[in-house]
Protein backbone atom coordinates (compact mmCIF):
# COMPACT_ATOMS: atom_id res chain seq x y z
CA UNK A 1 0.00 0.00 0.00
CA UNK A 2 1.58 3.32 -1.03
CA UNK A 3 0.82 6.80 0.45
CA UNK A 4 -1.53 7.16 -2.33
CA UNK A 5 -3.49 3.99 -1.25
CA UNK A 6 -7.07 4.57 -1.34
CA UNK A 7 -9.83 2.56 1.23
CA UNK A 8 -13.22 2.04 1.19
CA UNK A 9 -15.92 3.11 3.49
CA UNK A 10 -19.02 1.53 4.73
CA UNK A 11 -21.63 3.87 6.52
CA UNK A 12 -24.83 2.09 7.77
CA UNK A 13 -27.96 3.04 9.72
CA UNK A 14 -31.31 3.33 10.26
CA UNK A 15 -33.37 5.33 7.75
CA UNK A 16 -32.97 9.07 7.92
CA UNK A 17 -30.26 8.84 10.33
CA UNK A 18 -28.05 11.29 8.65
CA UNK A 19 -25.64 8.55 6.86
CA UNK A 20 -26.19 10.06 3.07
CA UNK A 21 -25.55 13.17 4.66
CA UNK A 22 -22.42 12.52 6.22
CA UNK A 23 -21.47 10.17 3.49
CA UNK A 24 -21.49 12.76 0.61
CA UNK A 25 -19.52 15.25 3.04
CA UNK A 26 -16.58 12.92 4.28
CA UNK A 27 -16.21 11.43 0.52
CA UNK A 28 -15.94 15.49 -0.65
CA UNK A 29 -13.57 16.05 1.97
CA UNK A 30 -11.22 12.92 0.96
CA UNK A 31 -11.68 13.44 -2.75
CA UNK A 32 -13.34 9.81 -2.55
CA UNK A 33 -16.65 8.55 -4.71
CA UNK A 34 -20.10 8.65 -2.75
CA UNK A 35 -22.12 5.76 -3.42
CA UNK A 36 -25.61 5.72 -2.35
CA UNK A 37 -26.79 2.13 -1.95
CA UNK A 38 -30.12 3.20 -1.15
CA UNK A 39 -31.01 5.06 -4.29
CA UNK A 40 -30.38 1.98 -6.31
CA UNK A 41 -32.90 0.28 -3.91
CA UNK A 42 -35.32 2.92 -4.55
CA UNK A 43 -34.35 2.84 -8.15
CA UNK A 44 -35.35 -0.63 -8.83
CA UNK A 45 -39.12 0.00 -6.57
CA UNK A 46 -38.89 2.98 -9.15
CA UNK A 47 -38.92 0.89 -12.09
CA UNK A 48 -41.32 -1.68 -10.53
CA UNK A 49 -44.34 0.96 -10.41
CA UNK A 50 -43.55 2.21 -13.78
CA UNK A 51 -44.14 -1.46 -15.30
CA UNK A 52 -46.67 -1.97 -13.05
CA UNK A 53 -45.65 -4.86 -10.93
CA UNK A 54 -46.85 -3.24 -8.09
CA UNK A 55 -50.55 -3.05 -8.00
CA UNK A 56 -52.77 -2.03 -5.55
CA UNK A 57 -49.99 -2.17 -2.54
CA UNK A 58 -48.82 -5.93 -3.91
CA UNK A 59 -45.55 -6.82 -5.66
CA UNK A 60 -45.80 -9.42 -8.41
CA UNK A 61 -42.04 -11.01 -7.52
CA UNK A 62 -42.27 -13.08 -10.93
CA UNK A 63 -42.77 -10.23 -12.85
CA UNK A 64 -40.22 -8.50 -11.48
CA UNK A 65 -37.54 -11.25 -11.66
CA UNK A 66 -38.50 -11.39 -15.23
CA UNK A 67 -37.44 -7.61 -16.39
CA UNK A 68 -34.71 -7.70 -13.61
CA UNK A 69 -32.08 -8.21 -16.51
CA UNK A 70 -33.45 -5.14 -18.22
CA UNK A 71 -32.57 -2.97 -15.67
CA UNK A 72 -29.61 -0.63 -15.37
CA UNK A 73 -28.28 1.80 -12.65
CA UNK A 74 -25.93 4.32 -12.61
CA UNK A 75 -24.47 7.24 -10.91
CA UNK A 76 -23.24 10.57 -13.09
CA UNK A 77 -22.90 13.97 -12.31
CA UNK A 78 -24.65 16.12 -14.39
CA UNK A 79 -26.06 19.46 -13.43
CA UNK A 80 -25.39 19.45 -9.80
CA UNK A 81 -21.88 18.95 -8.04
CA UNK A 82 -22.93 15.32 -6.68
CA UNK A 83 -23.84 11.93 -8.90
CA UNK A 84 -27.33 11.38 -9.39
CA UNK A 85 -29.39 8.09 -9.92
CA UNK A 86 -29.84 7.41 -13.11
CA UNK A 87 -32.31 4.34 -14.21
CA UNK A 88 -31.43 3.00 -17.53
CA UNK A 89 -29.91 6.17 -18.71
CA UNK A 90 -32.39 8.18 -17.63
CA UNK A 91 -31.97 10.71 -14.39
CA UNK A 92 -34.29 9.74 -11.61
CA UNK A 93 -32.57 11.42 -8.53
CA UNK A 94 -36.06 13.17 -7.75
CA UNK A 95 -38.40 10.87 -8.84
CA UNK A 96 -36.81 8.08 -6.39
CA UNK A 97 -36.88 10.36 -3.47
CA UNK A 98 -41.16 10.70 -2.91
CA UNK A 99 -43.12 8.75 -0.24
CA UNK A 100 -44.80 6.67 -2.67
CA UNK A 101 -41.21 4.94 -3.29
CA UNK A 102 -40.28 5.01 0.07
CA UNK A 103 -43.50 2.53 1.03
CA UNK A 104 -42.27 -0.32 -1.24
CA UNK A 105 -39.09 0.13 -1.26
CA UNK A 106 -38.40 -2.36 2.09
CA UNK A 107 -40.22 -5.27 0.54
CA UNK A 108 -38.39 -4.63 -2.43
CA UNK A 109 -34.99 -4.54 -0.92
CA UNK A 110 -36.13 -7.70 0.94
CA UNK A 111 -35.82 -10.21 -2.61
CA UNK A 112 -33.16 -12.10 -2.58
CA UNK A 113 -32.94 -11.74 -6.51
CA UNK A 114 -32.81 -8.06 -6.32
CA UNK A 115 -30.11 -7.70 -3.44
CA UNK A 116 -27.69 -10.18 -5.46
CA UNK A 117 -27.74 -7.93 -8.54
CA UNK A 118 -27.16 -4.83 -6.42
CA UNK A 119 -24.74 -5.99 -4.10
CA UNK A 120 -22.66 -7.58 -7.22
CA UNK A 121 -23.23 -4.21 -9.06
CA UNK A 122 -22.09 -2.08 -5.48
CA UNK A 123 -18.93 -4.54 -5.30
CA UNK A 124 -17.76 -3.86 -8.37
CA UNK A 125 -18.27 0.19 -7.60
CA UNK A 126 -15.92 -0.18 -4.90
CA UNK A 127 -13.29 -2.32 -6.70
CA UNK A 128 -10.47 0.07 -7.27
CA UNK A 129 -11.33 1.85 -3.38
CA UNK A 130 -11.99 5.23 -2.74
CA UNK A 131 -15.58 5.01 -2.15
CA UNK A 132 -17.41 5.94 0.98
CA UNK A 133 -20.78 3.95 0.20
CA UNK A 134 -23.66 4.47 2.72
CA UNK A 135 -26.86 1.70 2.95
CA UNK A 136 -27.57 -1.04 5.49
CA UNK A 137 -25.38 -3.55 4.82
CA UNK A 138 -22.42 -2.54 3.33
CA UNK A 139 -19.69 -3.33 6.26
CA UNK A 140 -21.73 -6.36 6.59
CA UNK A 141 -21.95 -7.90 3.05
CA UNK A 142 -21.16 -5.45 0.28
CA UNK A 143 -18.15 -4.58 1.66
CA UNK A 144 -17.06 -6.99 4.63
CA UNK A 145 -13.13 -6.66 4.42
CA UNK A 146 -14.13 -2.15 4.15
CA UNK A 147 -10.73 -0.80 6.21
CA UNK A 148 -13.51 1.56 8.26
CA UNK A 149 -17.05 0.93 8.91
CA UNK A 150 -19.40 3.23 10.75
CA UNK A 151 -22.62 2.45 12.58
CA UNK A 152 -25.04 5.47 12.66
CA UNK A 153 -27.66 5.93 15.44
CA UNK A 154 -30.35 9.29 16.22
CA UNK A 155 -33.07 9.72 18.31
CA UNK A 156 -36.12 8.58 16.30
CA UNK A 157 -38.08 11.81 16.49
CA UNK A 158 -34.91 13.66 15.17
CA UNK A 159 -35.27 11.69 12.27
CA UNK A 160 -38.52 11.86 11.44
CA UNK A 161 -38.13 15.66 12.33
CA UNK A 162 -35.47 15.57 9.48
CA UNK A 163 -37.47 13.53 6.69
CA UNK A 164 -40.41 15.76 7.25
CA UNK A 165 -38.04 18.32 6.55
CA UNK A 166 -36.98 16.91 3.25
CA UNK A 167 -40.02 15.93 2.25
CA UNK A 168 -42.11 19.07 2.86
CA UNK A 169 -39.59 21.14 1.35
CA UNK A 170 -40.06 19.02 -2.07
CA UNK A 171 -43.75 20.27 -1.75
CA UNK A 172 -44.77 16.62 -0.08
CA UNK A 173 -47.65 17.19 1.78
CA UNK A 174 -47.43 14.52 4.83
CA UNK A 175 -47.75 14.73 8.44
CA UNK A 176 -44.89 14.24 10.67
CA UNK A 177 -46.90 10.86 12.02
CA UNK A 178 -47.11 9.42 8.55
CA UNK A 179 -43.42 9.76 8.19
CA UNK A 180 -43.09 8.15 11.61
CA UNK A 181 -44.77 4.88 10.91
CA UNK A 182 -42.98 4.36 7.48
CA UNK A 183 -39.89 4.98 8.97
CA UNK A 184 -40.56 2.76 12.04
CA UNK A 185 -41.75 0.52 9.18
CA UNK A 186 -39.11 0.33 7.00
CA UNK A 187 -36.70 -0.29 9.79
CA UNK A 188 -38.60 -3.04 10.88
CA UNK A 189 -38.44 -5.00 7.76
CA UNK A 190 -34.77 -3.92 7.58
CA UNK A 191 -33.61 -5.58 10.71
CA UNK A 192 -35.26 -8.36 10.39
CA UNK A 193 -35.03 -9.57 6.38
CA UNK A 194 -33.48 -12.67 5.88
CA UNK A 195 -31.59 -11.83 3.47
CA UNK A 196 -28.69 -9.19 4.39
CA UNK A 197 -30.61 -7.68 7.43
CA UNK A 198 -29.62 -4.40 8.94
CA UNK A 199 -27.00 -4.91 11.46
CA UNK A 200 -24.63 -3.15 13.33
CA UNK A 201 -21.10 -5.36 12.62
CA UNK A 202 -18.59 -5.66 15.50
CA UNK A 203 -16.06 -3.81 14.06
CA UNK A 204 -18.04 -0.68 13.03
CA UNK A 205 -17.66 2.81 15.22
CA UNK A 206 -20.63 3.64 16.19
CA UNK A 207 -22.01 7.36 15.70
CA UNK A 208 -25.09 8.71 17.32
CA UNK A 209 -25.58 12.11 15.59
CA UNK A 210 -28.50 13.23 17.78
CA UNK A 211 -27.80 16.19 19.41
CA UNK A 212 -24.15 16.90 17.37
CA UNK A 213 -23.84 19.00 14.18
CA UNK A 214 -23.15 17.59 11.11
CA UNK A 215 -19.81 20.00 11.16
CA UNK A 216 -18.59 18.51 14.19
CA UNK A 217 -19.55 15.35 13.02
CA UNK A 218 -17.74 15.48 9.88
CA UNK A 219 -14.43 16.82 11.19
CA UNK A 220 -14.78 13.81 13.74
CA UNK A 221 -14.77 10.96 10.94
CA UNK A 222 -13.00 12.75 8.43
CA UNK A 223 -9.89 12.38 11.17
CA UNK A 224 -10.82 8.55 11.90
CA UNK A 225 -10.35 8.04 8.09
CA UNK A 226 -7.30 10.26 7.64
CA UNK A 227 -5.69 8.75 10.56
CA UNK A 228 -6.84 5.34 9.38
CA UNK A 229 -5.77 5.82 6.09
CA UNK A 230 -2.18 7.28 7.48
CA UNK A 231 -1.78 4.02 9.35
CA UNK A 232 -2.51 1.83 7.12
CA UNK A 233 0.35 3.51 4.59
CA UNK A 234 2.83 3.21 7.51
CA UNK A 235 1.99 -0.05 8.14
CA UNK A 236 3.10 -1.51 4.88
CA UNK A 237 5.39 1.05 3.49
O1 LIG B 1 -31.03 4.84 2.53
P1 LIG B 1 -32.46 4.93 2.07
O2 LIG B 1 -33.42 5.27 3.15
O3 LIG B 1 -32.63 5.77 0.85
O4 LIG B 1 -32.79 3.44 1.62
C1 LIG B 1 -34.05 3.08 1.16
C2 LIG B 1 -34.33 1.62 1.48
O5 LIG B 1 -33.49 0.80 0.68
C3 LIG B 1 -34.08 1.18 2.90
O6 LIG B 1 -35.19 1.40 3.75
C4 LIG B 1 -33.83 -0.31 2.73
O7 LIG B 1 -35.05 -1.01 2.65
C5 LIG B 1 -33.16 -0.39 1.38
N1 LIG B 1 -31.71 -0.53 1.45
C6 LIG B 1 -31.19 -1.79 1.66
N2 LIG B 1 -29.84 -1.98 1.66
C7 LIG B 1 -29.01 -0.95 1.45
C8 LIG B 1 -29.52 0.35 1.27
C9 LIG B 1 -30.89 0.53 1.30
O8 LIG B 1 -31.94 -2.75 1.86
N3 LIG B 1 -27.70 -1.17 1.41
Amino acid sequence: MSPKDKINIAIDGYSASGKSTLAKLLANKLGYTYIDSGAMYRAVTLFALERGIIKEGNIYKPSLLEILPQLNIEFKKESKNYAETFLNEINVEKKIRTLEIAKYVSPISAIKEVREKLVSLQQSMGEKKGVVMDGRDIGSTVFPDAELKFFMISDIDVRVERRHQELTQRGDKISKTEVKENLRKRDYIDSNREESPLIQVEDAIVIDNSEVEMDELLIKLGKIAEDKITYLNQKVS
